[in-house]
């Protein structure tokens, strides 16, 4: 198995065999992700994603999922991503499912044929970065996509049958746009009915991989209280139907996680409880 320079994945693909596809994000250009600024991103030769897979066969009893790295991978143009799915399902036939970040620029360039092509080849999960639901927020970011057009293409994912998994950024909005920020947020994840939600930290240092602040954004690291509140707020005004809260992510100060349908008082005690 070949990796190049730091992979990354969801603190939930903990257990799952990763496969670079691509190198790096295509994107690249958020303001507060340092992820792959080191990284020119290219798509990897389908000969060496292919050795990679064969090279994991004799494993496959001990592999439950796939994800597939690096930084969106739903980039990847449909007969390329559609080819790797299929060798997927044809060498790790029990495997419970195959995941991938995406943005929500990726979706919508997919037709929805090919998103439910690729649900039907085990495709089961994206893990889509929000950040933030303002367009004010995402413009200052430079996150290269609205809030209606994450809305739109939560719809896609969910109408071909890939779950979501979301995850917004406390402090993006800095102090003065805090409120604007989360009310925001709040509205897109309603629209967007993520079944998984994260909360992360804006974070500082760029030697970290995690998102960091660029000074030049007039963005600082949120303190513990900002957090708790935009937490708070958040949490009180999102209806969601189905969704697993956590804020489990390393860069996070204070560790919540509850099924919102039925244990959103008891989250919210939590984070008053913290105060
Ligand atoms: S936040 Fe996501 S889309 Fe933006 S640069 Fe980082 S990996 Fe790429």
């Amino acid at each position: 198995m070949i990796y190049e320079g730091v992979v990354y994945r969801p603190p939930s693909e903990a257990d799952s065999l990763l496969v670079q596809v691509t190198i790096g994000c295509s994107w690249n250009r958020c303001t507060f992700c340092n992820m792959y600024k080191d990284k020119q991103y290219r798509i990897r030769s389908m000969e060496e994603i292919m050795a990679d897979l064969r090279e994991a066969v004799p494993y496959r009893d001990r592999i439950r999922r796939i994800f597939l790295c690096d930084g969106d991978a739903l980039a990847l143009p449909a007969p390329f991503l559609t080819k790797i799915l299929e060798e997927i399902k044809r060498l790790f036939p029990s495997i419970d499912g195959v995941r991938v970040y995406a943005s929500s620029r990726d979706v919508l360039q997919k037709e929805p044929r090919e998103l439910e092509s690729f649900a039907k080849l085990g495709l089961d999960m994206a893990y889509i970065g929000l950040e933030s639901g303002s367009d004010k927020v995402l413009a200052a970011v430079n996150k290269g996509i609205t809030k209606q057009e994450m809305i739109d293409a939560a719809a896609r994912l969910r109408n071909a049958g890939i779950k979501q998994s979301v995850s917004v950024i406390s402090g993006l909005g800095g102090e003065k746009m805090s409120k604007e920020h989360i009310l925001e947020t709040a509205d897109a994840l309603n629209k967007m009915q993520p079944e998984y939600l994260g909360m992360l930290v804006l974070h500082e240092g760029e030697d970290t991989g995690l998102y960091y602040v660029t000074e030049e954004q007039g963005l600082r690291v949120p303190s513990s209280r900002q957090v708790l509140e935009e937490m708070r707020l958040l949490i009180d005004r999102l209806e969601l139907n189905d969704c697993f809260f956590t804020s489990a992510h390393v860069s996070n100060y204070f560790y919540v996680k509850g099924r919102l349908s039925r244990e959103k008082q008891k989250i919210l005690a939590q984070i008053d409880g913290a105060y």
